[in-house]
């Protein structure tokens, strides 16, 4: 089996790939694939009721807010946030974090007006702004939770007197939130939850239908929510394997229990970075993500033959974004720490064949 460290879609829980894989044949005993049954079938209607009840239940989703499962990944909730929340002719402040935040911020333009509060875009984004104003006049305040490409997440969430709107994409679940200090969360599934295909939402319902524009039915918040995420074909296996992968969470320990084990393997795997005089970790320290850790080397012509011996040890999905170079390894939930043994592992037998 590989060490899988890609940054999405990433590593899910083997368990889940077998039940999953059964599931196509034949779900649940009724000699029919899953993938060839009505979504509006009593079988499907239990699958998503259970995943909707496990995000309620691992997240501590108060009441007032509406969990939804739906298409076209975190990028259409760039454009769904403002389209549903920032009414005609108003403003919105957007915390610019990374590529991932400005996209966000380019299509709230399309719907108002949008303030950038604060950018690390000078810093290549190696570190989170943290002494903002947030305007009161705005509509919501957009933050990005963690930052895939550059390795930097936000500790602590911060209080505000206007909605906060969160793309939790790549840290969804892997670190206790309180719902409640949010207007709207989402997140593309493919990092901690699930496949690529489905994407929640997490959305206040008092937000809603304040914005004076109307909105097309699969654009709308609203209609999503009164069809319960099935206003039209939901994607039926996505929704299954994130059920199955929350599930897991749920036995493990849930939120709580991932968190410790995240907080673990991103310190003994920074730990390294910062002992092993060959590597370098590219984030501020402060802001040090624990779901991307990403990192360059002192000698850069030493890179190629790293990744090369990584593969050999089979570590897989370690090259860096483009934009940054170096390495990222992702270290989402589903990755067991001995595969962030392995890599230190490799690192170690490295410098040392490299003294
Ligand atoms: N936001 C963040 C933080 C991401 O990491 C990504 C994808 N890596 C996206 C948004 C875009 O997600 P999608 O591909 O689901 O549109």
């Amino acid at each position: 089996m590989k060490h899988n460290f890609g940054a999405g879609p990433g590593i899910l829980p083997h368990e889940v790939l077998k039940q999953a894989s059964e599931a196509v044949i034949d779900f649940n005993g009724t000699g029919l694939s899953l993938l060839e049954i009505s979504h509006r079938s009593k079988e499907f209607e239990a699958v998503l009721d259970e995943a909707v009840a496990l995000v309620k239940e691992l997240f501590s989703v108060p009441e007032g807010y509406s969990v939804l499962f739906l298409q076209g990944g975190a990028s259409t909730q760039f454009a769904l946030a403002p389209y549903n929340l920032l009414p005609e002719g108003g403003k919105a402040a957007y915390v610019e974090t990374g590529v991932w935040a400005n996209k966000a911020l380019k299509e709230a333009k399309y719907f108002g007006q949008v303030q950038v509060v604060a950018s690390s875009k000078e810093a290549n984004f190696t570190y989170i702004p943290k002494d903002f104003e947030i305007p009161a006049d705005a509509a919501y305040i957009h933050i990005t939770s963690n930052n895939t490409i550059y390795g930097t997440q936000l500790q602590e969430f911060f209080k505000s007197p206007i909605p906060v709107v969160c793309d939790m994409s790549s840290d969804i679940f892997s670190r206790v939130v309180n719902v409640a200090d949010f207007g709207l969360i989402y997140a593309g599934a493919q990092k901690n939850m699930g496949p690529a295909g489905v994407t929640l939402v997490i959305v206040k319902d008092e937000l809603l239908g304040k914005t004076g524009r109307s909105i097309p039915a699969m654009f709308n918040y609203q209609t999503q929510i009164e069809g319960g995420s099935m206003y039209n074909t939901p994607p039926v296996f996505a929704i299954y394997v994130s059920m199955l992968t929350l599930k897991w969470l749920k036995a493990k320990g849930g939120v709580p229990a991932i968190e410790q084990e995240n907080i673990t393997k991103a310190r003994v795997l920074y730990d390294e970075i910062d002992r092993n005089p060959l590597f370098k970790a590219v984030a501020a320290v402060e802001d040090r993500s624990k779901m991307n850790v990403c990192f360059v080397m002192e000698h850069p012509e030493l890179e190629k033959p790293f990744l090369k011996l990584a593969e050999e040890r089979g570590i897989v999905g370690i090259k860096g974004h483009r934009s940054v170079g170096g390495f990222r390894a992702s270290i989402y939930n589903a990755l067991p720490i001995s595969s962030v043994y392995a890599l230190i592992d490799v690192m170690q037998e490295f410098a040392e064949k490299n003294k």
